[in-house]
């Protein structure tokens, strides 16, 4: 039988790589994916967005029973029992069956499955490819394709020194833990440690954060991280910013933390576990680099805008890659614009500045375009605009009321350029602004854009009029 030469082969099963083969396949072309876990879905559906999003929404849950009184439902507040083997469960069988869809998309698209750690073997040979694939069964396999798209993701990084075990937690053994903890102590306070700290806060955990940055969630606007650290010690967060020195000793009861803090004196926590969430690490180990040409900036593979190395045939995409953000739906979109390239269809780079980033905490926050520092530092004259959730009657409905809507706008032409969001479903209504902002709509365009009422999004309305001063609801 002649050796299948595939049109291309995507190393990894994450969402940038599954994404990317069946957008390919969709196109027509004929397509192999190989991954080196049992089970497709990658750091995201694995261990990552969907697990955390699975044990958020119990923590809400939990969270809102015990508040049932105030909505005139009595008699389950106390009465409520936490079974955290049954959370987990559940939080499993989610995973379950998205992995199993993704199972059933791949047969849908006649993509050939891999189960195998992938290697590149160096440069095309007469326009071809070859990737050595170790079988997780341990047979060898080779795979010839036309193109190579490289998505392997990323490992959590771990302080310098220190290995993940039962008591020095990463976010794939917290995931696994037998029991809610009585403390806590994050050391990072980026998305994975606020969300983290959010659900574990809710379930009965006494949480420390300690931050070396000056501010929480840093990537965020001043002002939001300033809003989500007010609202976050007022539901008792410990929270400890610009910490330096940072040093773990396990115990008989867990673990001992110590730092430095803001002045210069040492501190110490203890606690039952620790989680270290202070990023992510691009997983590039024995994938074949060295035998290629491609480029790599503090292990990150370097790319144009194309998502093309420098080695002529292969692509990167997801979190392997540098200069974009660690986040699914930048990975995904990344696979997408790779397999119209692949396939001579239409199709656009990522523009860094129309990415949303959502941080699921209580309460959420959302963001996309440019903070009010970045867009001056670039050189706009801003306009800004901020309505508080306090003006929005469905924000009542919920009793969702802290926090509020930033919007940054371009004084002279009033383009959007950034809408900032803390508050109900910010996650969710992020969508509109981001829209808004691909299409460079402006603050006019926006204020006589008809918003449903009543919802958490007409809140957007106001804070888009609230550029002008005109907000009406407050
Ligand atoms: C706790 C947590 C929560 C998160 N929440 C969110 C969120 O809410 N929203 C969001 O957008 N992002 C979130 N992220 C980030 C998101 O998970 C990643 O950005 C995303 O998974 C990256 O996708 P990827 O396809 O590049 O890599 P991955 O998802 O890491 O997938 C890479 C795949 O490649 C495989 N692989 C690796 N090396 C090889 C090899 N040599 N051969 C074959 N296969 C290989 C791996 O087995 C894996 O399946 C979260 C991350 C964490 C840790």
């Amino acid at each position: 039988m002649a050796e299948t030469i595939f049109d291309v082969v995507v190393v990894g099963g994450g969402p940038a790589g599954y994404t990317c083969a069946i957008r390919a396949a969709q196109y027509g072309l004929k397509v192999a994916l190989v991954d080196a876990n049992e089970r497709l879905g990658g750091t995201c559906l694995l261990w990552g967005c969907i697990p955390t999003k699975a044990l958020l929404f119990s923590s809400e849950l939990w969270d809102q029973i015990h508040h049932a009184d105030r909505y005139g439902i009595e008699g389950v507040g106390d009465a409520a029992k936490l079974n955290w083997k049954a959370v987990l469960a559940r939080k499993d069988d989610v995973i379950t069956r998205h992995t199993k869809g993704l199972d059933f998309l791949m047969k849908k698209n006649k993509i050939t499955t891999f189960k195998g750690f992938g290697t590149l073997t160096g440069a095309a040979k007469d326009g071809v490819h070859t990737v050595d694939v170790k079988g997780t069964d341990g047979k060898a396999q080779v795979i010839k394709a036309k193109k190579v798209v490289l998505a392997t993701g990323s490992n959590a990084r771990m302080l310098p020194g220190y290995a993940a075990d039962e008591t020095i937690l990463t976010n794939y053994e917290i995931l696994k833990i037998d029991a809610v903890p009585k403390s806590l102590v994050v050391i990072g306070s980026g998305a994975v440690g606020i969300e983290f700290a959010s659900i574990f806060k809710s379930f009965g955990a006494e949480v420390t954060i300690l931050e070396m940055l000056p501010r929480i969630v840093p990537v965020e606007d001043e002002e939001i991280s300033k809003e989500l650290l007010r609202l976050m010690k007022k539901r008792g967060f410990d929270i400890n910013l610009s910490i330096k020195d940072t040093k773990i000793e396990k115990n008989k009861d867990g673990a001992l933390v110590s730092y430095t803090d803001q002045n210069g004196k040492p501190q110490t926590k203890q606690a039952e576990k620790v989680l270290v969430a202070v990023g992510r690490a691009p997983r590039t180990e024995g994938l074949g680099l060295e035998k290629t040409k491609i480029t790599t900036e503090r292990g990150f593979i370097m790319t144009n805008e194309w998502q093309e190395t420098v080695e002529p045939g292969i692509y990167a995409i997801g979190d392997i890659v540098g200069g974009l953000p660690q986040l699914a739906h930048v990975g995904s979109m990344a696979g997408l614009i790779v397999a119209a390239k692949l396939a001579g269809k239409y199709a656009r780079p990522i523009n860094r500045t129309r990415i949303p980033g959502c941080t699921y905490c209580e309460p959420q926050i959302a963001s996309v375009g440019l903070s009010e520092a970045k867009a001056k530092e670039q050189g706009y004259t801003v306009k800004v605009g901020k309505f508080p959730f306090v003006g929005n009657s469905k924000a009542t409905i919920l009793d969702a009321h802290d926090g509020f809507i930033k919007v940054v706008a371009d004084a002279k032409f009033g383009e959007i350029l950034g809408v900032h969001i803390i508050g109900p479903a910010a996650t969710e209504i992020i969508a509109e602004a981001v829209t808004a902002i691909e299409l460079e709509a402006t603050v006019e365009e926006m204020m006589f854009t008809i918003h449903a009422h009543p919802t958490v999004a007409e809140a957007l309305l106001d804070a888009y009029s609230s550029v002008e001063g005109k907000a009406v609801n407050v």
